[in-house]
């Protein structure tokens, strides 16, 4: 298996360390170099490959052969560099706050995860987020981790922590490195947690999971997901994580569901509702995509309509995504002619999914 990724990453090609932020930007002449080598059987790396995997990232190459020092990804011309895949929208809680609203276990077997993945590497993709629902509780959780590996993609999690002290977990996330694990944090003590996943013992789970990332030096960063009833817990949650050494973000807005549904609002905290940082555009559908658990593409987890079903499309349906995103991010409908659109911090898909969920004016609008 190999140790690094040679990759077109944005316009540029990039030599890339699983498990590491940074990387070397090569020259084309480089990157043709491993293509040619890649393709001679036992070929053995290049002197300057040696050189510059040793000194960016303390990695021995000398003497490796090709195959099992680096992977040389072919060009793609679809611009895709980033994509989410929930796995499953089952989940082993049942937070209040919840987006997905309904929480079904269910989604490609493994032959049609393997389709999806390899349309994915051939759309460019080289950072994909595996969600959910939790993620860690889908059946085929590992294998399609693997199979991500195997395509020379790398991998960031986003998880309830809850099976991360296991042993099999720990040794798959770091036998094949995980870029980021990005943890929900539901509370500060198993009282409040547990209120809002609404499972007695989440709290515990959720603690050892991530007492045992720690020690496995996993780089994992956390969500704090303030809602009415744990908002008192905030300070707690912050401690928790001073206490890991861990990096965090305080979410505290809630979105209604994927479908447009406002039971999840009465979850919000009034006084942690947070104006937003003035919206300036984003590339959803032009540099990155959303996959649900059958491989319908979307521009995000939140503009899911119009979607692309990539299983009967293949790669080249990712052609009309642009399309998509630019009808889908253009203020319209109630916010046509908007004066305040300049600091308005709530892109129009998400506005569509308050408009539709009726949800009160001042969560998401500058009219209140
Ligand atoms: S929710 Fe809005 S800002 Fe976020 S990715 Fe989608 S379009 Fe972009
Ligand atoms: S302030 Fe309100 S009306 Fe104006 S663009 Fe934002 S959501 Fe639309």
């Amino acid at each position: 298996m190999y140790r690094l990724i040679a990759t077109l990453y944005l316009g540029s090609y990039y030599l890339l360390r699983p498990g590491r932020d940074e990387g070397v930007q090569l020259p084309i002449a480089y990157m043709d170099e491993l293509r040619r080598l890649a393709a001679v059987d036992g070929a053995r790396v290049p002197g300057w490959l040696i050189d510059a995997a040793r000194t960016q990232w303390g990695e021995r190459l000398d003497g490796m052969s090709m195959a099992d020092a680096v992977l040389v990804r072919p060009d793609s011309d679809y611009g895709y560099s980033r994509a989410s895949y929930e796995l499953n929208l089952g989940c082993n809680y049942d937070c209040e706050h919840c987006y997905l609203a309904v929480k079904k276990f269910e989604g490609l077997d493994l032959a049609g995860r393997r389709r999806l993945l390899e349309i994915m590497a051939r759309a460019g993709v080289v950072y994909l987020q595996m969600t959910g629902g939790e993620p860690m509780v889908d059946p085929l959780f590992a294998e399609t981790y693997e199979l991500a590996h195997e395509l020379g993609i790398m991998r960031t999690l986003s998880t309830n922590a809850s099976r991360l002290w296991r042993p099999d977990v720990l040794e798959l996330l770091t036998s094949k490195p995980v870029e980021k694990i990005t943890i929900s944090v539901y509370g500060g003590t198993a009282e409040g947690y547990d209120k809002v996943t609404k499972r007695r013992g989440s709290f515990d789970k959720f603690y050892r999971g991530v007492t045992a990332g720690v020690a496995a030096g996993l780089r994992m960063n956390l969500n704090l997901v303030v809602t009415g009833n744990n908002a008192h817990e905030l300070d707690a949650m912050k401690a928790l994580a001073d206490g890991w050494g861990l990096p965090y973000h305080v979410y505290s807005n809630i979105s209604p569901t994927i479908y447009g549904g406002d039971e999840v609002l009465v979850a919000q905290s009034p006084d942690h509702l947070r104006r937003r940082t003035p919206f300036t555009g984003c590339n959803a559908g032009h540099t990155f995509f959303h996959a649900d658990p059958f491989g319908v593409a979307s521009i995000c987890k939140v503009g899911r309509d119009p979607s692309i079903p990539l299983m009967e499309e293949g790669v080249e349906g990712l052609r009309r995504l642009g399309g998509i995103a630019d009808q889908l991010l253009g203020r319209q409908g109630g916010c046509t002619g908007c004066t305040l659109q300049k600091t308005c911090g709530t892109c129009m898909p998400l506005v569509t999914l308050y408009r539709k969920a009726k949800a009160p004016l001042a969560t998401y609008c500058q009219h209140r």
